[in-house]
């Protein structure tokens, strides 16, 4: 005669609760049970190892979907239980387990429990109906036992037919949740959290010789740095990403002490900002997943990468809240980023040429990461790079000038500029001219680089200033003292309710009759105001006219309008070089044009 009883603890109340809180990844029961399996083979072979129990069949774990019965079934070759252990274990501890995890995932205050890890056994009734147990204890006096209970209030016990020892878990899965009856559906999932577990896991196997496990039970990641392969790594790169793209390098964490930590992260190829929105770090806990980047334990600029982290000793059953303030949890955040600034100095002092190239993909990530963490920052600053005019790569802070001190600040002394090429095509006047008056300027294209540079100007404000390499003629383009007036009435006159200002000077590079110059400060201003939807970019701008130019020479002869529309022109070409002209400004700019041929040609 089977026993019945009632199940202690009042869960009537705990399923619809339970079932709304988790409704977006219900999924997460299978990993739940499958682990218990998982769990209840280790405890049988440390007691084999012991000498407490026989040997027996190869350890596994199967997983059987049948649709025309509503049954997903759990079944593995572990320790077992006896009727009392049911009773503890399942009929109490399950139950009671299920409702410190309401309670806590209530003081959680809605910020989330990750992964919902610690749900255990109770999480199968989110999809089941009702749901068997059959069981037999590895201890050989021991009887099999049946349990059963539809999860709301009852359950029933009884002896059973089970010669091995192990545990079989029969879902019967509920009318709504069918798809976790299907064959690709549990594949999928298995392949999510279990693809790491310690213990082979066959679906639905069917003869001897096609079985094969769906995951693998020593990833990568838990070998010895020294044992493991270029094309090892990669491969499991490429199975665990399903990226086809080769990844640049990577960092294999493994350490026991003071935390256990393990892992693999990955260097991908990243250019664009979409890109990189794609890294993902999956979080592991004894090889069985938890979840991806979440943002408690892995610093932000890292889930950039791609990777598998394995840390048992984050406390994952508590509220990410308390996850956030959690010394250890910071420690293993600090480990990781320690590890990657310094995975990246080694390469930079070992093989230069490699970093170089990858460091069009590893730029945005380092320079996110400086902007996130000044730890970082602190680590990776001598080996930030940027091109120079002659396309040669230079640590930053080289291009830094001296320091400059609080007694010459005072006195308005600003540190030395640095110039950059933000767009080598629209500033390419500029470019030329720098090159030929044997200037420098660094190239910076990446999306990062305007917040960037303003981050190394607020770490080293009295080192370095940026400007744009149009913002200011460099003094070492002109020649001091030139001014002139009647060239400057002239174009204020034509470029009146431009908002143009106008300025000259007497440039070294007598071919270019003018060019346009964007205040630094307040460019960044109107980029800033873009970046964030706030208006467009408008750019005041000042027309330098350069006055050894023959052409703005040649303004100071001749008939009235044609002065004024070459003037005029003067001020289009620049502008034309730097920017596209607006519908309005490229009608008067053509009019004109043939207005002056007009004139040439008459004459
Ligand atoms: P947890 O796994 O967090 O302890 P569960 O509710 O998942 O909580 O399981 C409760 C207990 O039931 C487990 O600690 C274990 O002792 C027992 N148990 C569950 N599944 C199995 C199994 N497949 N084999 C043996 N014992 C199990």
């Amino acid at each position: 005669m089977a026993k019945t009883g009632n199940i202690r603890i009042s869960s009537e109340n705990m399923m619809p609760i339970i079932k709304k809180w988790l409704y977006s990844d219900k999924d997460i029961f299978l990993r739940e049970i499958v682990s218990n399996a998982s769990d209840a083979i280790t405890k049988l072979k440390k007691l084999i190892a012991l000498g407490e129990a026989k040997e027996g069949e190869p350890f596994r774990i199967t997983v059987t979907t049948d649709e025309k019965a509503g049954t997903l079934t759990v079944e593995d070759n572990g320790i077992g239980m006896t009727e009392e252990e049911v009773e503890n274990y399942i009929t109490q501890i399950a139950f009671s387990g299920a409702a410190d995890f309401v309670e806590k995932y209530e003081k959680a205050g809605g910020d989330g429990i990750i992964g919902h890890f610690g749900l255990g056994f109770y999480s199968a009734y989110m999809v089941s109906d009702d749901i068997e147990i059959f069981t037999k204890s590895y201890r050989e006096d021991a009887p099999a036992v049946h349990w059963e209970s539809d999860g709301e209030s009852t359950y029933s016990i009884e002896e059973c037919d089970k010669s091995t020892c192990g545990t079989k878990i029969v879902m019967h899965i509920a009318k709504e949740e069918k798809e976790f009856l299907k064959e690709s559906e549990v594949r999928r999932l298995l392949g999510k959290y279990c693809a790491f577990m310690p213990y082979e896991i066959y679906l639905n196997p069917k003869g001897k010789e096609d079985e094969k496990p769906i995951n693998k039970t020593e990833p990568l990641y838990l070998k010895q740095p020294k044992d493991c392969t270029e094309e090892e790594y990669k491969t499991f790169y490429r199975e665990t990403f399903a990226d086809f793209q080769e990844p640049l390098f990577q960092i294999h964490l493994n350490m026991e002490y003071p935390f256990r930590l393990k892992g693999i992260l990955y260097f991908p190829k990243v250019r664009k900002r979409v890109e990189l929105e794609r890294g993902q770090v999956k979080l592991y806990c004894n090889q069985v997943y938890i979840a991806d980047n979440i943002k408690e334990v892995i610093p932000e600029f890292l889930m950039l990468l791609n990777g598998v982290l394995d840390c048992p000793d984050i406390p994952l059953n508590v509220s990410r809240s308390f996850l956030q303030n959690d010394k250890q949890v910071q420690k293993i955040a600090a480990h990781i980023t320690k590890k990657v600034a310094d995975k990246l100095c080694e390469l930079y002092k070992n093989d230069r040429e490699k970093y170089e190239n990858c460091w069009a993909d590893l730029a945005n990530f380092v320079k996110f990461g400086c902007i996130k963490d000044d730890k970082f920052y602190e680590r990776v600053k001598d080996i930030i790079i940027y091109k120079n005019l002659a396309g040669e790569y230079r640590p930053v802070e080289s291009f830094f000038g001296e320091e400059v001190s609080e007694e010459d600040s005072k006195n308005g002394k600003q540190p030395q500029a640095v110039y950059y090429v933000s767009d080598e095509n629209k500033q390419a006047q500029y470019v030329k001219m720098f090159k030929e008056a044997g200037l420098d300027a660094i190239f910076c294209d990446t999306f990062i680089d305007p917040h960037f540079l303003s981050y190394l100007e607020y770490k080293s404000p009295t080192r370095v200033r940026f400007l744009r390499i149009d913002a200011d003629v460099a003094g070492a383009l002109k020649t001091e003292g030139a001014e002139d007036k009647e060239i400057e009435e002239l174009f204020n006159g034509v470029l009146e309710g431009k908002g143009v200002k106008v300025r000259t000077e007497s440039l070294k590079d007598p071919a270019v009759p003018a060019v346009v110059n964007v205040s630094e400060f307040m460019r960044r201003m109107s980029e800033m105001n873009s970046f964030y939807g706030m208006g467009e970019e408008s750019n005041e701008v000042t027309l330098v006219v350069n006055l050894s130019s023959a052409a703005v020479q040649a303004l100071k002869t001749g008939e009235e309008d044609a002065r004024k529309l070459s003037a005029l022109q003067i001020y289009y070409l620049a502008l034309l070089a730097y920017r596209r002209l607006k519908p309005d400004e490229l009608d008067e700019f053509s009019r004109n044009q043939s207005l002056l041929l007009e004139k040439y040609l008459q004459k």
